[in-house]
């Protein structure tokens, strides 16, 4: 008899299951709408043309070798990482602890374990809905810490339910509670709060003392506009004393999914606590990777330490960002035309890859059956499988299961 028979069952991950179905489906008109990957105008995976430089200059790089990275990371991939997040000075940076993770997962769960030895706090509050590895993060570190949840979305409405949100926080949240906050691009909505909204619930972290943990996975990728995109985050950090985390994620807008480039960020507001951060996020990471991959954090390094590299980039943020707005729009046009039921207008100012449509389970399920089109079972459609040949296919299929 085997130790390991009697494990509980783990419920299998809903993202890759589909990932898996979509990719065994043979039929030709096939669509995935699940997976937060961009997809080019033939939904197939795109390499930005800067990444490819970066690539291709570091490959001719003959003092190029496979040693290991510092514990912290490849150096310049951390320094750059900072200035763009925060947009800060190298006095600013005095204060920040960072050390390079595996992804925006990675420093997703080394910022929860940090937290957990760290400071112990009684609570973690993350959005309903949310990024579901959020949930499954905190649940797998088991500090003792609780999780509970704050509302965000207004299903019927699909608004952001920020009366729910503040008041949550005002109401229940206790000194030293961890706030998970997505710094834009909401995952699952595609909601974010405006700007006045941020700042009140800076004010919220203020009064009530909580700590505030960004997770950064869509900068440059949401809008095209870096600032923009990172001002949530720079709000707080310039605006605010409060001490916070950041998740930096350099998957989507590098397009270095496969690569597992990410930061998290430790903001300590003084150069003694950075400097007992920065010991513990050694030691944890020590004993989880001992240093993280070099090769796709040259290349995010390669681009951002390179003013023509870096301007290409943007253009590149800018050529993804264009063509998921225009397939939103391309959306609700063809599904506005049928007079399909449902509340559709709203896709048109999601922010970033993703949007609820409101499908129900059974409708999803036709759709995958019968149209073999794929979507998560929340409803949620990641716009980047929608190509000019496929979106009157898909407005048509979901037409058909509402009416
Ligand atoms: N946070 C959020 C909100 C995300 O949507 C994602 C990716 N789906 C991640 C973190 C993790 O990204 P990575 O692939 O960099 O681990």
């Amino acid at each position: 008899m085997s130790l390991f028979a009697n494990l509980p069952e783990a419920a299998t991950d809903a993202a890759f299951a589909l990932i898996e179905a979509y990719k065994a489906d043979t039929f030709p008109l096939k669509v995935d709408l699940s997976p937060g990957f961009y997809r080019d105008e033939d939904a197939r995976p795109w390499i930005l043309p800067s990444v490819e430089k970066a690539k291709q200059d570091l490959l001719n790089d003959s003092t190029a070798d496979h040693e290991h990275a510092p514990i912290l990371g490849h150096e310049a991939l951390i320094h750059s990482a900072q200035r763009l997040v925060f947009d800060a000075t190298c006095e600013d940076t005095a204060t920040i602890a960072s050390i390079q993770t595996i992804a925006g997962t990675g420093a997703n769960h080394l910022g929860a374990l940090f937290l957990a030895k760290a400071r112990c706090p009684r609570t973690v509050w993350i959005s309903d809905p949310s990024w579901i590895n959020h949930q499954e993060i905190w649940q797998l570190v088991d500090s003792g810490i609780e999780r509970q949840t704050y509302p965000y979305f207004d299903k019927q409405s699909f608004i952001i339910d920020f009366e729910g949100t503040i008041s949550t926080l005002n109401l229940k949240a206790r000194e030293g509670d961890i706030v998970i906050l997505h710094g834009c691009a909401h995952n699952p909505t595609g909601l974010d709060l405006t700007k006045d909204q941020w700042k009140a619930v800076a004010d919220v972290c203020e009064e009530k003392k909580l700590v505030p943990f960004f997770d950064v996975a869509y900068q440059g990728f949401a809008t095209g506009d870096l600032a923009e995109d990172a001002w949530s985050v720079r709000h707080f950090f310039h605006n605010t004393s409060l001490e916070m985390l950041v998740a930096q994620s350099f998957s989507k807008n590098f397009g270095l999914y496969g690569e597992r480039v990410g930061v998290l960020h430790v903001v300590c507001r003084t150069e003694i606590a950075r400097s007992k951060a920065t010991n513990m996020l050694s030691r944890l990471s020590r004993a989880e990777i001992t240093t993280a991959p070099i090769n796709g954090a040259k290349i995010v390094a390669k681009v951002l330490g390179d003013t023509n590299l870096k301007q290409q980039w943007q253009n590149d943020l800018l050529h993804m960002s264009h063509r998921m707005k225009s397939m939103r729009k391309r959306l609700v046009d063809a599904l506005l035309k049928r007079q399909t039921p449902g509340a559709w207008e709203h896709i048109l100012t999601d922010i970033g890859m993703f949007s609820m449509t409101g499908l129900q389970p059974d409708q999803i399920q036709t759709l995958k059956e019968r149209y073999h089109i794929y979507l998560l079972p929340s409803g949620r459609i990641s716009i980047t499988g929608l190509t000019e040949h496929n979106v009157e296919y898909v407005a048509e299929a979901f037409h058909k299961v509402t009416v």
